[in-house]
């Protein structure tokens, strides 16, 4: 029994990165892995999670109604194919976050919330107070686990794996209590914010919705997705799904460029995997110099047409 499930992340076409990130987790945990892809006409998803190294095999479980990405019918398939596992592991995306503590529940455990090293295989370390300090987490071994993986703390496994693909039948029923009615994001055609390479960044200080412009065209000169403090989100500047930090998204681009924002440790606990920090802030006096790599005191109204011509 002690064996490992991923539930993998998807968007019907494509698997998310934060799958690959998981399986590395797994990895680390030390046992055997399966992986269950849910959703509806998932055969290409299947393959691509077939890749993953390490991976022992991938169940589908294809049916209409799983097709949006609903807590309350995942929960219930994942659920009905716990027996078999030790471990359940799902990303801390937005996904994840929702998902998970749902089945802990429908399993009555507890969930243990994003895991970022494994010391054994019910020990732990994951950040707590927005990343400033690392907690030790024991599980109780008796007790099945379920948890999120913290996908900024993982390298993905490589595509080296082959692993058989079985169907499995769903067992829920649509759901009556919660419907799909559309995604929305602000991010259109551009990467996503969570697994980009590169992410452009605007804060307080792009003051208004139309300057947003200057970052959104900015990010689509060198295909980056794009980001914001939250403070640019609640003044309405741009969309909430592209806030960055601690009650945002956790982030881990190989780069990462910020415009005027301060740097205040709710945003820096978002993007302290990045590999390269890049601050435009017109303070030279600005916490986010303390953690950039290289800082520009410039104002970005300056900066960014600049950078534009020298790209354009
Ligand atoms: C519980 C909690 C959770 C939070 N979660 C988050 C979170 O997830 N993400 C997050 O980002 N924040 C979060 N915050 C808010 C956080 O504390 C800050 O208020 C916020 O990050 C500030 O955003 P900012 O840097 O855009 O704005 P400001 O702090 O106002 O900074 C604007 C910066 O722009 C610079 N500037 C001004 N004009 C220009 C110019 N023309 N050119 C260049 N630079 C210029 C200024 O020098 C200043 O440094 C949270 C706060 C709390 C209490």
């Amino acid at each position: 029994m002690s064996r490992t499930l991923i539930i993998a992340e998807h968007d019907g076409a494509s698997l998310s990165p934060s799958t690959a990130k998981c399986a590395n987790c797994a990895t680390a945990i030390g046992q055997e892995f399966d992986i269950v892809v849910m959703g509806s006409s998932i055969n290409e998803v299947a393959s691509q999670a077939a890749a993953l190294n390490g991976a022992g095999t991938v169940f589908t479980i294809d049916a209409e109604h799983l097709a949006s990405p609903l807590a309350a019918s995942h929960a219930s398939e994942v659920v009905a194919m716990a027996d078999g596992y030790s471990h359940i592991l799902g990303p801390s995306s937005t996904y994840g976050r929702d998902l998970m503590p749902r089945i802990a529940a429908l399993l009555g455990v507890n969930q243990v919330s994003d895991i970022s090293a494994v010391e054994g295989a019910h020990h732990f370390k994951r950040p707590i107070y927005a990343g400033n300090a690392i907690v030790d987490v024991q599980a109780p071994e008796a007790a099945k686990l379920v948890a999120t993986v913290r996908i900024a703390s993982w390298k993905a496994v490589d595509n080296s794996g082959s692993a058989a693909v079985e169907e499995r039948s769903a067992v829920s029923a649509p759901s009556t209590h919660t419907r799909y009615i559309k995604l929305e994001s602000g991010g259109g055609e551009r990467p996503d914010l969570q697994s980009a390479a590169r992410v452009i960044s605007g804060g307080r200080a792009m003051a208004s919705e139309e300057n947003f412009d200057l970052i959104y065209s900015l990010a689509d000169l060198i295909g980056a997705g794009t980001g914001a403090s939250r403070a640019a989100v609640d003044a309405g500047y741009c969309p909430n799904d592209m806030q960055v930090g601690q009650t945002g998204k956790i982030i881990s681009p190989d780069l990462y460029i910020a415009f005027g924002i301060s740097g205040a440790i709710q945003h820096i606990t978002g993007i302290k995997d990045a590999g390269t920090i890049v601050a435009v802030n017109k303070d030279a006096e600005a916490p986010i110099f303390e953690v950039a790599d290289i800082g520009l005191a410039a104002d970005l109204f300056t900066v960014i047409p600049e950078m534009k011509q020298l790209l354009g």
